[in-house]
């Protein structure tokens, strides 16, 4: 067979966005994925997962015919038979036009999120949405927590270019596990520690892979960060290592923040994140003496109750010790808000009626249940069609989603390439393509690069892409847009041009643009994003969401987390695993290989007093339900802590669902956020 190597681009929900080198064998199979040497933050690795990504495009369970429910609910493939293209989207488009005829527009809720991350084939259900008048989506489940709290401070989504790492003297991982989930991170840390002798520091609740690596691991309890961030600051203040000349020209108020940290001292912060007093004054001292430190920015922390003001407190650091205006200094949370695209056609934001309702996707159970403040005190849902995303799995309350998805009046249309959990209690499936059989283009998380990815294989089956598939229903319903005439690359080509960059024809021939910003800019020295240009100590948060009364404007411990009670005493974090990506991956078979069986880390002592040895079987519970797993032995944490890696397929539990069986579907300040870290449970033998 003929092997040749393609240019492609990682579509998965990984800050990444790695630039793939894919050998294409016989024009229609692909082999080994390898990262691209060219791209210099991709530098050549990607993760093991997409390395074999193979095992998930040539799945013999894949997707590959449209498909009508005859059984029931929740079966699977069995209960389904195929049916035509026409038949299904004329189904689909009958049965939404009925559900907006009965209860009006708005109880059709186009579904969507970051199963690819691709704008075209992610962000064009918006247009059917808003031609339609369809129910908007408030897109709380990732980043609306973290969002908020680096926006607090720096006022744009990006920081300084994740290829400075290697530029640096001190790298600090907070929040964040990249040796499990985001190597690229690792391979610059490597690169800083050979050439330079920087130090790795990382903060999270558990030793994981990465602080395995690091030269000082602090394990704070779950939503406590803001607290450690605080004394870190306090220390710095105390001590002489704030840059007061930075801090006059840069920053809003050096002058109230040391006031107001005055009684935040480690004392203060051991008392509330578990960690000695000398840990936050030794890393304070690191961090303070070290001109060049950076700080990568996790999601982790943020799946907080208090989860924006605790990333808020974190990004204070490098404005107090002045990082930001060093190379290989200052802070990266997410270069997603680097290139300015015009999304009006993908989205169709020409057609947005701002009086439509929003609802909360992390809130789905809620809605589907029919909680009034949940449906905005609108009309029910009623149908819903749904692209890249497995909420069944992967959103909070699962006993509420189950609940919601099994109603006999509710229609549901999901477009996927696998039977998941949610697909299982659709009436109608569709095939989806995967990334390597259609046309997009991605930002980049973690670097700079605006990368348009072909097709390098056909579809498989009679898989269509989502853009085909939106335009399908549009023609159906009647949804008038330009965009719905558009092929995926004459709209990637139009957004190009509409937003001021290199069209498809003058585009790199690599696929690559690094739209790298000058030092001054990325580093913020020609000033922070506000008016003011100041990065801002004390935050606005009424700016920036509703629910902001309970978040103080300078940096701190913000105590609304579920910090448990005699009957529950465990603080759960629901992590990610190193081989599953919410539930992408998690039918692969080296991935199942790799992660074995769903595990809670367990605290030796914690597992002593409940009778319990390594490997035994464990309940796990609170209020919102409970759930058997096996017990690990685990002595990298608090004793308070438990860790449940992995998005599992809800059949590898005993009971037949899993972890955010248990997880809350709070909205976090000041405007919502699911808080997936933030969970308290009890412990019982099984
Ligand atoms: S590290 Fe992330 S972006 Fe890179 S290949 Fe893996 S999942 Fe994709």
């Amino acid at each position: 067979m003929p092997l040749d190597i393609v240019s492609s681009v990682c579509p998965h929900d990984c800050p990444s966005a790695c630039a793939l080198a894919v050998e294409r064998v016989g024009g229609r199979r692909i082999g080994r994925v390898r990262g691209a040497a060219a791209q210099t933050y991709t530098r050549g690795v990607v993760c093991a997962k997409v390395a074999r990504y193979g095992e998930r495009q040539h799945h013999p369970d894949r997707l590959s015919q449209p498909l009508r429910r005859v059984g029931e609910k929740g079966v699977g493939r069995d209960a389904f038979r195929p049916i035509s293209w026409d038949e299904a989207l004329d189904e689909v488009a009958e049965r939404l036009t009925c559900a907006a005829q009965r209860h009006g527009l708005e109880s059709v809720w186009p579904y969507y999120y970051a199963g690819t991350m691709g704008l075209v084939q992610r962000d064009g259900i918006n247009r059917l949405r808003h031609a339609m008048r369809y129910s908007r989506e408030d897109l709380t489940i990732c980043n609306a927590l973290s969002d908020a709290g680096w926006l607090a401070g720096v006022g744009v989504k990006r920081g300084v270019d994740g290829r400075e790492i290697a530029k640096s003297d001190l790298i600090v991982v907070w929040g964040g596990n990249p040796a499990a989930t985001q190597v690229n991170v690792m391979t610059h840390v490597a690169a800083a520690r050979r050439e330079r002798g920087a130090g790795l520091v990382v903060i999270d609740p558990y030793r994981t892979a990465t602080a395995e690596q690091a030269d000082l691991h602090l394990a704070p309890l779950p939503g406590t960060d803001g607290a450690l961030a605080c004394a870190v600051m306090h220390v710095l203040f105390k001590e002489g290592c704030a840059d007061r000349v930075y801090m006059a020209r840069y920053t809003d108020d050096p002058a109230g923040l040391e006031a107001h940290l005055a009684t935040r001292d480690p004392a203060w912060a051991a008392r509330i994140t578990g960690l000695a007093e000398d840990e936050i004054v030794g890393f304070a001292r690191l961090f303070g003496r070290t001109r060049r430190s950076y700080i990568r920015v996790g999601y982790g922390f943020s799946r907080s109750r208090n989860g924006a003001a605790q990333l808020f407190a974190v990004s204070c650091l490098p404005a107090v010790t002045g990082a930001w205006a060093y190379e290989g200094g200052g802070a990266l949370y997410s270069n997603l808000g680097l290139v300015e695209l015009d999304r009006t056609l993908i989205e169709g934001l020409d057609r947005l009626d701002p009086t439509t309702r929003i609802l909360d996707q992390s809130r789905i159970g809620a809605v589907l249940t029919g909680d009034r403040r949940a449906l905005g005190n609108g009309p029910p849902v009623s149908a819903l069609l749904i692209q890249n995303t497995n909420p069944l799995v992967v959103a909070p309350e699962s006993g509420l989603v189950r609940g919601g998805f099994a109603r006999s009046d509710l229609f549901v249309c999901v477009h996927e390439q696998f039977m998941t959990e949610t697909a299982a209690m659709a009436d109608i499936v569709l095939p989806a393509t995967t990334f390597l059989e259609h046309d997009d283009i991605y930002l980049g998380g973690a670097h700079s690069y605006l990368q348009l990815g072909r097709a390098v294989v056909p579809p498989h089956g009679e898989c269509r892409s989502n853009h085909d598939v939106i335009c399908g229903l549009a023609r159906r319903l009647g949804a008038d847009h330009p965009g719905f005439a558009m092929t995926a690359l004459e709209l990637i080509d139009r957004t190009l041009r509409i937003s001021g960059l290199p069209d498809v024809e003058h585009y790199p021939e690599d696929g690559r643009l690094d739209c790298c910003p000058p030092f001054a800019t990325g580093h913020f020295l020609d000033g922070f994003a506000h008016a003011d240009e100041k990065f801002h100590f004390r935050a606005d948060w009424p700016a920036i969401g509703p629910a902001f009364a309970r978040l103080p404007a300078f940096p701190d411990h913000v105590g609304v987390i579920d910090d448990g009670d005699p009957e529950r005493p465990f603080r759960l974090v629901a992590a990610p695993s190193r081989s599953f990506l919410n539930t992408t991956f998690n039918n692969t078979p080296s991935s199942l290989a790799r992660e074995g069986r769903p595990t809670a880390l367990v605290h030796p002592e914690a597992l002593g007093r409940l009778g319990l040895d390594d490997g035994d079987r464990v309940r796990i519970g609170n209020r919102r339900g409970s759930l058997v797993l096996h017990a690990q032995s685990f002595a990298g944490m608090q004793k308070r802590v438990v860790i449940v890696e992995g998005l599992w397929p809800n059949h590898a539990f005993e009971e037949g669902i899993g972890i955010n069986l248990l997880t809350s579907a709070d909205p976090g300040l000041p405007r919502g956020g699911a808080v997936f870290h933030d969970t308290s449970v009890w412990l019982r033998p099984a």
